[in-house]
């Protein structure tokens, strides 16, 4: 009988040391968690902060870079167009090139169209 009690209480110190050691290893963790956590969501929420500021300066220097702003050389109606992109002029539809800072006529291939359809004409005319 004596024995059994003190197997009981030697099972209850174990008990309670584990217990105090699973108690104190999960405080220490959760405050090397909460560290990192908190932590992480200053880096987040700086990062959140300061990104956009970036990605604005970016944009406006890339703006800068790439925005040309020229004159149409068909109707002379002036508007912005991206560096070395293909654009159509807003005022009178045609398709231009900005290169270097200028715009620039496409011909398209299709021009020497209206020739061809005279000549056509003519034939039919003729016949
Ligand atoms: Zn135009």
């Amino acid at each position: 009988m004596n024995r059994e009690y003190f197997k009981q209480i030697k099972f209850n110190n174990s008990g309670i040391g584990c217990l105090l050691s699973i108690l104190l290893g999960g405080l220490f963790l959760t405050a090397i968690g909460l560290g990192w956590i908190v932590n992480g969501l200053l880096i987040l929420f700086g990062f959140l902060l300061f990104a956009p500021a970036v990605a604005w300066l970016v944009i406006n220097w890339w703006l800068k870079r790439n925005l040309v702003e020229d004159k149409c050389p068909v109707c002379n109606y002036e508007f912005t167009g991206f560096n070395n992109t293909q654009c159509r002029c807003p005022n009178c539809g045609e398709q231009l090139q900005v290169v270097s800072g200028g715009f620039q006529r496409l011909t398209p291939p299709g021009t020497i169209d209206i020739e061809a359809v005279e000549i056509q004409s003519q034939r039919l005319e003729g016949e």
